[in-house]
């Protein structure tokens, strides 16, 4: 691992370095600067649970303008001062001690024609995957309500698709939006690349998410697919954007990337205006099967240290654990928890590989002193705004 000494990093930063070890060790003070900062200005103060409902939208002016230097910089820093800077940007926008728990169902399962070379359900590998078509109205709704009444706030659908079709399918999906929404639930949908019309009538029909992840950096995603370019998944972005869908993106690590790759990937998402408001980032679950099923495992610290620098570069995104959790120990969970991420998917599968089952999340939620939210957190978050 070539890591910058903290000798280097003043040498390269020069007097912003000077300022980097004054903010880092007194965290509060680090107010709207150039440089490797972001947004740890005007609030700290959630030093305990007392801080609940203070710190949401008190914290600095968020920041576009970053650089895959400032990215690495922070990325590369000494890991208690990293969390430590992660840990006081998070007070700042979050409550520290909530995690929202997501389910996402797999409702139209297998036969994509992409060949994402992590997916199971590609058309391209092997991989024992059952296929069906899309699920119906009451199944979905059951386990929507399954997943509410286990605590979750937010329900996503996904759908291997490359692209979303106008017809049968498409209004089956539309029924099953406006099915959950109903529910009170967050809805989050994956359905592969859309049209400018069909972000519009998934909005119509209480569509709150749309997710559609990067994967990767833009230089090593040609390594990982090739029936689909960096801009088409950009351009579908937009449009959810356009059509007043919040965003969900993110990445995988794990898939034989550089460390510059995931910080590539960071990049792409914190230069997007307004970040997305999830951020997604899974560890890859290797699929025999699937042409990245004999990657190298993830170093987990390098996990971490990609947490804590997605919150300090995203403060007010939700960061979410997603797939790879079952490969993950306690202690990681707990060290992600405290560089920044807020928010797990649960549920005994995560589209068609296996996820920690619900008594594990419970107990590890209760061990570390956490609970979920129990509505949206922008529900909660209003409603602290209102009282504060
Ligand atoms: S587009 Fe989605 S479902 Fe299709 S192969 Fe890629 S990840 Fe899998």
């Amino acid at each position: 691992m070539n890591r910058l000494s903290r000798a280097d990093m003043m040498k390269m930063f020069g007097s912003r370095g000077d300022q980097m070890e004054h903010n880092v060790v007194g965290g509060c003070e680090l107010q709207n600067r150039e440089g490797v900062g972001n947004g740890m200005g005007s609030g700290c103060r959630g030093s305990s649970a007392e801080g609940r409902g203070e710190r949401i939208g008190s914290g600095a002016p968020i920041r576009y303008s970053w650089t895959r230097e400032d990215l690495r910089a922070i990325y590369d820093l000494p890991l208690p001062e990293l969390l430590f800077r992660a840990q006081t940007v998070h007070r700042q926008y979050h409550d520290p001690l909530k995690v929202q728990r997501s389910t996402l169902l797999s409702v139209k399962t297998g036969g994509c024609p992409e060949n994402c070379g992590y997916c199971p359900q590609s058309a391209h590998h092997k991989t024992g995957v059952d296929r069906h078509p899309v699920l119906p109205l009451e199944f979905v709704l059951e386990k929507a309500n399954e997943a509410k009444e286990a605590g979750s706030t937010r329900f996503c659908m996904g759908a291997a698709w490359r692209e979303v079709k106008d017809g049968p399918d498409f209004d089956k999906i539309l029924e099953l939006v406006r099915g959950v929404h109903g529910m009170g639930l967050e809805v989050c949908c994956t359905l592969g690349m859309l049209s400018e019309s069909q972000a519009h009538r998934l909005k119509e029909a209480g569509c709150h998410a749309y997710n559609h992840n990067l994967d990767t950096s833009p230089e090593y995603y040609g390594e990982v697919i090739s029936t689909r370019t960096y801009d088409d998944r950009l351009r579908t972005l937009q449009r959810v954007r356009d059509a007043g869908i919040t965003v969900c993106c993110g990445g995988i690590v794990g898939m034989g990337e550089t460390i510059d790759d995931r910080i590539g990937l960071l990049l792409e998402l914190a230069k997007q205006n307004p970040h997305p408001e999830s951020v997604p980032l899974n560890v890859l679950v290797k699929v025999e099967g699937t042409p990245l099923a004999g990657s190298d495992t993830v170093d987990p610290i390098e996990f971490v240290r990609l947490v804590a620098t997605a919150r300090i570069a995203m403060p007010r995104s939700m960061v979410r654990l997603s797939a790879g959790r079952l490969s993950m120990s306690d202690e990681l969970h707990a060290l992600c928890f405290f560089a920044g991420a807020n928010s797990l998917f649960a549920g005994d599968k995560l589209l068609t590989t296996a996820n920690p089952g619900e008594d594990h999340d419970v107990t590890l939620m209760q061990r570390l002193g956490l609970s979920f939210f129990e509505a949206s957190p922008r529900e909660e978050w209003s409603m602290a705004a209102a009282v504060g």
